[in-house]
């Protein structure tokens, strides 16, 4: 039985905040010097990549296009929030809102006493265990924020985004391009024993 499906996008070549951009900076820690609310906008930010409707920048935040943004309010997924972008016009910070579900991490590491983040939180993964049928027609983000920090670009940590099998037929319908749909798999073999980590 699939659960929903994990969402990826192409990334549309910008940076929501460059490190090259003296003019704009984001919020950082003091102490780990890591970046600590994806949900920040950047006035001056210009995307790059205009022909997506749906993409991630290089630091990590959801874009969505006037379109996509439109298809939403269509189908009443009401848990988001579009942040005008002021320099790119027709194109919108996409945050969804609660509507969380349980994660777990492959690797989490390095825990900064500060911000109370993790550098390195990685391998995401759905917690199948309190999902027992597909999702409801709608958007859905992990409990937990993913990211491994301190490379090339400067990225906060960041929620993994999940449709629900529904809504994912509806984006398939409209002809949304370059949208990668992870499957997320629970299985219905009552017999099988769980695997001992
Ligand atoms: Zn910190």
């Amino acid at each position: 039985m699939i659960i929903g499906y994990i969402l990826w996008g192409p990334d549309n070549g910008s940076e929501m905040f460059s490190d090259l951009d003296t003019l704009t900076e984001a919020k950082k820690c003091s102490d780990c010097g890591f970046r600590v609310d994806y949900r920040e906008t950047n006035n001056l930010f210009r995307i790059k990549r205009k022909v997506y409707d749906f993409s991630f920048t290089y630091d990590s935040i959801a874009i969505s296009s006037l379109k996509f943004k439109e298809f939403c309010n269509r189908n009443n997924y009401g848990n988001i929030r579009f942040m005008e972008l002021e320099r790119s016009s027709g194109f919108y910070q996409f945050i969804l809102q609660n509507s969380t579900i349980p994660f777990t991490a492959r690797e989490v590491a390095d825990l900064c006493g500060s911000c109370g983040q993790h550098e390195i939180v990685v391998g995401p993964h759905v917690d199948l265990g309190q999902l027992e049928t597909p999702l409801e027609d709608g958007f859905y983000q992990s409990n937990i924020l993913y990211g491994g920090r301190g490379r090339l670009h400067d990225r906060p940590l960041t929620p993994v985004i999940v449709v629900a099998p529904d809504t994912k037929e509806k984006i398939q319908k409209v002809g949304f391009k370059n949208m990668v749909f992870e499957a997320i798999v629970k299985k219905n073999d009552l017999t099988t024993t769980p695997i001992a980590h």
